[in-house]
């Protein structure tokens, strides 16, 4: 669905990414780790064709509803405007798709149903983490890049985050992720691509990726914010 060929990008004289790449199938739930700094944001911002790496190419081949290449993104810092009512800024977004979207529906499914007519100036931190999924989700796009969607979310709000993961990819939607959540992550993702000096240093399922990096060092990769 999303296949990312050898990106490299640096910031001044930091490679942050090294020849880097990553292909996701349709229906497929790929979970990025590693440390603050590592470069996950970078990548997925790629990913995401929100700017381009120095090197390499990011191809998209799936399809949205509206028929077009379309990703889904999530940035780890969703801004909104925060005058919008959480329904408005849903419905802004939806502008600038083809089919229909029911912006209810989208708030349903990411847990503000009751929110639809607060301020998202006013809305709290994993609120407003929830309504850029939400946004993420609009159109159906066939591709879906989450950066750290759990964050800032309590315990419920994590386990309903990766339920709708999961049934996205049942829906056949391509999903990438970073995530510091090791036990939901082990739980849901097929893969599990760790990143560290520029490179992957392992992309498997999550039980090798456990068995092979070691549970300690993979701790580490995830921040110790498990
Ligand atoms: P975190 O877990 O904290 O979110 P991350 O893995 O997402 O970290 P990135 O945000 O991709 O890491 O940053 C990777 C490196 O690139 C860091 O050293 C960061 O300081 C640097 N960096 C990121 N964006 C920029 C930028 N716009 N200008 C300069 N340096 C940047
Ligand atoms: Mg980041």
């Amino acid at each position: 669905a999303i296949a990312a060929a050898d990106l490299s990008h640096a910031f001044g004289d930091v490679d942050v990414l090294d020849g880097v790449s990553l292909s996701v199938a349709s229906g497929e739930i790929v979970a990025l780790v590693g440390p603050n700094g590592s470069g996950k944001s970078t990548l997925l911002r790629f990913l995401a064709r929100v700017r381009a790496p120095d090197e390499g190419t990011v191809t998209v081949a799936s399809t949205d509803a509206g028929g077009r290449a379309r990703v889904g993104y999530l940035p780890q810092q969703p801004g909104f405007r925060a005058g919008f009512s959480a329904a408005d800024a849903l419905e802004f977004y939806a502008q600038f798709v083809d089919e229909d979207v029911n912006v209810a529906e989208v708030l349903e499914r990411v847990g503000l149903a009751d929110a639809a007519d607060r301020r998202v100036g006013a809305l709290s931190g994993g609120m407003t983490r929830l309504l850029g999924l939400g946004r993420a989700l609009v159109g159906d796009p066939a591709v879906v890049v989450l950066d750290e969607p759990a964050s800032g979310l309590d315990p419920g709000m994590v386990e309903r985050l990766f339920d709708i993961v999961s049934a996205l990819a049942d829906a056949g939607v391509a999903v990438v992720l970073s995530s510091h959540n090791l036990g939901p992550v082990e739980r849901t993702a097929d893969r599990v691509v760790v990143l560290d000096g520029g490179r992957f240093v392992a992309d498997d399922d999550p039980r090798a990726v456990v068995e092979s990096v070691g549970a300690a060092d993979l701790q580490t990769a995830f921040g110790d914010l498990v």
